[in-house]
């Protein structure tokens, strides 16, 4: 099955989207991407986009930051996006990949005086975190500070900060990184929010812990609360909270919610799947795919072409 790619105001099968060596982001991480996932309703036939709106809301407001002009409006991108999914016509959960960039082919480190561009493109992608439960290290890699690259902003250029604390946790035998903040507070994943839970309650870093905002972490804020009846704190969390945690998770739209079975080599909890982990997980399943009645405008559905 071919993927498609939305490129230059128009669609291509995947191999024809090329950008040049001189494209201008491809130098200095002047982009603003998002993750979105199509996931596959096998039952009703159907891929449901999850939280589209709120994924492009924030590739906009990331582009304000970077002083991207976003050549398409948000409801225009949602548009193109549930085309190219329906174009694609996978039978199979399916990633969305939007880029905003500098698209000039004009060195020079700026943010002013450059064209910009936008791509979308799709293709199959299973599970992210593709084990029950895992195994992280708090990485020596911090998160940087809202002043020196906004973590709330989804530039590519930030990645570097992840990728450097994913590769030094596979390299010490982790599943996935934990970041600290500058303050030495517990952040986020290379590519995840967590949870911890504590005393019954929900426990999670707030925004002013340099995370990037995740649409998981407000979905499961949400369904714990409305489904379990269980609150989540947001507030500033030390590394010895993540030892003394009964349970612990990491969300996100690649990861969905995976359990954290193990920090630093200590267990968390029993070392098993906690209860409300098991909950939250098995109801975020079902929102995702569509097969929660209550959640449904959550779902954008796409009708295959
Ligand atoms: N933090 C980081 C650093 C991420 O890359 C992601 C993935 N986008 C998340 C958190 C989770 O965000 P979301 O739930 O919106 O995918």
């Amino acid at each position: 099955m071919p993927s498609y790619a939305y490129f230059q105001k128009n669609f291509m099968p995947l191999e024809e989207a090329k950008v040049g060596v001189m494209t201008h982001f491809l130098h200095y991480g002047t982009g603003i991407f998002e993750g979105i996932r199509a996931n596959w309703n096998a039952k009703k036939k159907q891929a449901f986009i999850f939280r589209l709106q709120e994924h492009i809301e924030r590739l906009a407001n990331g582009c304000k930051v970077l002083n991207i002009k976003l050549p398409l409006t948000v409801d225009q991108i949602c548009q193109k996006a549930v085309e190219l999914i329906a174009m694609c016509g996978f039978e199979e959960d399916v990633y969305l990949r939007p880029l905003a960039y500098t698209s000039s082919a004009n060195l020079g480190v700026r943010l002013h005086n450059i064209d910009h561009d936008f791509l979308m493109f799709a293709f199959p992608w299973g599970p992210y975190l593709d084990k029950d439960k895992v195994h992280c290290g708090v990485s020596s890699w911090h998160r940087p500070e809202d002043n020196v690259n906004p973590p709330q902003v989804k530039s590519t250029g930030i990645y570097i900060n992840n990728a450097l604390a994913k590769t030094e946790a596979i390299n010490n035998g982790y599943d996935e990184a934990i970041c600290l903040s500058p303050a030495g507070h517990v952040s986020e994943g290379s590519g995840e929010n967590i949870f911890l839970v504590a005393k019954g309650k929900l426990l999670t870093p707030a925004p002013y812990n340099n995370i990037l905002i995740g649409i998981t972490r407000n979905s499961v804020m949400e369904l714990a609360k409305n489904e379990l009846g269980v609150e989540t704190v947001e507030r500033s969390i030390s590394r010895a909270e993540l030892y003394f945690a009964d349970e612990c998770f990491l969300t996100g739209t690649a990861a969905h919610v995976t359990p954290v079975s193990e920090i630093d080599h200590r267990k968390v909890g029993n070392g098993e799947i906690g209860p409300i982990t098991a909950k939250l997980q098995e109801i975020y399943a079902k929102v995702i795919r569509g097969d929660h009645p209550k959640y449904m405008q959550w779902c954008t559905p796409v009708t295959k072409k």
